[in-house]
């Protein structure tokens, strides 16, 4: 996918002529890869970008935060250098890095950790008349596995390999969008939908006001071994009352959200993103539920594999969080 390249312009040039004064601030644009719209990465790099856009006076950064196809669609998009910053999660983080799973023989060196963000337990909904309670019961339905470019989908394929499974173990596998997905289940053209995202999030809102539906447990040894084996993989909760339906604690697993960036953006470029967050923290916790409970310490470590970009060590460091 194509997206703004950055680029520098002289936008305060006729103010400053008029003013007299020789300086002018050079703006330079920035991109942010998200997700669907009704997931919470779109909100993670909107709440980004808002923060940052309140100093573009000072820094000069404008900051753009579109939507997109999720984590690999995004770590692609940087690596490519179409996209100068994006949401992933933290398995895909680690397999771009380590050039493991779908990165194997197309390693991502220059890739660089920001922050870490919300949890994303691993999240299957069912449609209460499918019967579908647990994982195993998912055989032969019909499934939206999500689109291809989302780290949801990438996650949903290493669980059908962890359980000696394929997609053709399913009588549909669609690759709806999150935006989509809800609807489908609604219209009853799947039984389930799977989405690796933050709680609680607009698609499974509105999957479960749509229709009679409840969230599937994600358990047993298989998982147990997943999460045994992968440090970027935790056993994870999604809390009973949040949605319509399931009224009941879900156990699954999951991964983190991260910020991630590459080695060629600027440090001063990174430094003030992460400064425009962490200066603004209460404020940037406030922009989501799923942000509540974020803590700063956590977060410029928890589920990071690839080395700190020096901009966000620059940062770190002043506010003494690092050595
Ligand atoms: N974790 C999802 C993905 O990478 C995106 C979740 C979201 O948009 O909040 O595909």
């Amino acid at each position: 996918m194509k997206m703004f390249k950055t680029m520098t312009v002289a936008g305060a040039f006729a103010g400053a002529m008029l003013s007299g004064t020789a300086s002018f601030a050079q703006e330079k644009f920035v991109t942010i890869g998200t997700g669907g719209q009704t997931g919470v990465y779109f909100v993670v790099g909107q709440s980004i970008c808002r923060l940052v856009n309140r100093g573009t006076a000072d820094h000069g950064l404008k900051c753009t935060a579109p939507s997109t196809g999720g984590s690999i669609a995004n770590i692609n998009a940087i690596k490519a250098g179409d996209m100068d910053m994006g949401v992933a999660q933290s398995d895909w983080q680690y397999h771009a890095y380590n050039g493991t799973s779908e990165y194997e023989g197309n390693k991502f060196d220059k890739e660089r950790a920001v922050f870490s963000v919300h949890g994303e337990p691993f999240t299957i909904m069912a449609r209460t008349d499918s019967g579908v309670k647990a994982f195993d019961d998912l055989k032969g339905k019909r499934v939206n596995v999500g689109n291809p470019g989302s780290g949801s989908a990438g996650t949903m394929d290493v669980v059908l390999d962890a359980k000696g499974w394929t997609k053709a173990d399913f009588s549909l596998a669609s690759e709806l969008k999150p935006a989509e997905q809800a609807a489908a289940l609604g219209d009853n053209k799947v039984d389930a939908i799977t989405y690796t995202v933050g709680h609680p999030n607009g698609s499974i809102q509105e999957a479960s006001s749509t229709v009679d539906a409840t969230l599937v447990s994600v358990e047993g040894p298989e998982i147990d071994k997943l999460v045994a084996d992968n440090p970027y993989y935790a056993k994870a909760v999604i809390p009973g009352g949040m949605y319509k339906g399931s009224p009941d604690d879900t156990n699954t697993f999951g991964v983190r959200a991260t910020f991630v960036t590459s080695a060629d953006v600027p440090d001063e470029t990174i430094y003030q993103v992460v400064k425009a967050v962490f200066d603004n923290f209460d404020r940037f916790k406030s922009l989501h539920p799923a942000f509540a409970n974020l803590k700063e310490e956590e977060m410029i470590s928890a589920g990071l594999s690839a080395p700190l970009h020096d901009g966000a060590v620059k940062y770190y460091k002043e506010r003494g969080w690092m050595e």
